[in-house]
């Protein structure tokens, strides 16, 4: 059975319910010690008074997301986008977030050009090496599903994952967060997660709904869609991976419309049932 020492509470979760604060609160609260953070809520909040709102109620942050859309054809916009998650990168060591989850960007409707677009992203995470290295924040590269490839990231696959982390040659700082909403589809997955081994900086959890009404904002609570949560939470396990499992669950038509202290609480029943 799961162990709930190792489960956070993705900020994702409880987003349109709790402000940082509060959602820091409401995880001590269920009796539970990792939280992985949004960057839009913690500038709300402040990363000063953020890292002390942790350290209050014993939480640690488990993540931060996110950094990247870096895919941009346009040299300017380009370094921009760089400067901007070196910023998250610092705004991640000042609440001690082990990691930054990194989504690419996705193909520049200007030059209609994936593979130039993919070309750009690695050349781009090379250049952002050496500042999270400095400031011991690893980058955890995000697979996202196909179906936000235009606009979101070319990085669709574990495969490729694997391949950008051969290709940066910084295992020291730039690993893999897999995501089961992303990646569960994939045939190449149990091959791929085998190769990442080491490389898996983080796991999140949720589920895909057969129904599914929104590919973005209608994730499934564990247990209610598809994913063999089970036989994957086992396949990243075999891999080596230790860390958290952080449940992940994008959710406007539902979970983000209930109380979100039923909310945690669901999450903490359904982790220990279905994953
Ligand atoms: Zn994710």
């Amino acid at each position: 059975m799961p162990d709930l020492k190792r489960l956070s509470i993705h900020q994702a979760t409880v987003m349109q319910q709790w402000n940082l604060r509060q959602a820091i609160e409401g995880t001590a609260r269920a009796g539970l010690s990792g939280f992985s953070v949004w960057r839009d809520k913690l500038a709300e909040l402040g990363t000063k008074e953020a890292a002390k709102v942790l350290d209050g109620a014993g939480i640690a942050a488990t993540g931060l997301s996110f950094a990247g859309l870096i895919t941009s054809a346009d040299k300017g916009e380009a370094a921009k986008a760089l400067d901007e998650a070196r910023r998250v990168f610092d705004e991640a060591a000042a609440i001690k977030a082990p990691s930054v989850v990194f989504v690419a960007g996705g193909v520049d409707p200007r030059d209609k050009d994936i593979k130039a677009a993919r070309a750009r992203a690695v050349e781009g995470l090379a250049k952002l090496v050496p500042h999270a290295r400095a400031i011991g924040v690893k980058i955890a590269l995000e697979p996202l599903h196909p179906m936000i490839c235009a606009h979101r990231s070319v990085l669709s696959t574990i495969k490729l994952a694997n391949e950008w982390c051969d290709a940066v040659a910084a295992e020291d700082v730039v690993g893999i967060a897999v995501d089961t909403y992303a990646l569960w589809w994939d045939p190449e997955l149990e091959q791929g997660i085998a190769r990442a081994g080491k490389r898996i900086l983080a796991f999140h959890l949720s589920d895909w709904l057969v129904d599914t009404q929104d590919l973005r904002l209608d994730r499934g609570m564990m247990g209610d869609g598809v994913i063999d949560l089970k036989g994957f939470r086992r396949m990243v396990e075999k891999a080596g991976y230790t860390g958290w499992d952080e449940v992940e669950i994008f959710s406007a038509r539902n979970w983000w419309k209930r109380d979100p202290d039923e909310v945690v609480r669901v999450v903490k029943e359904r982790y220990e049932t279905a994953t």
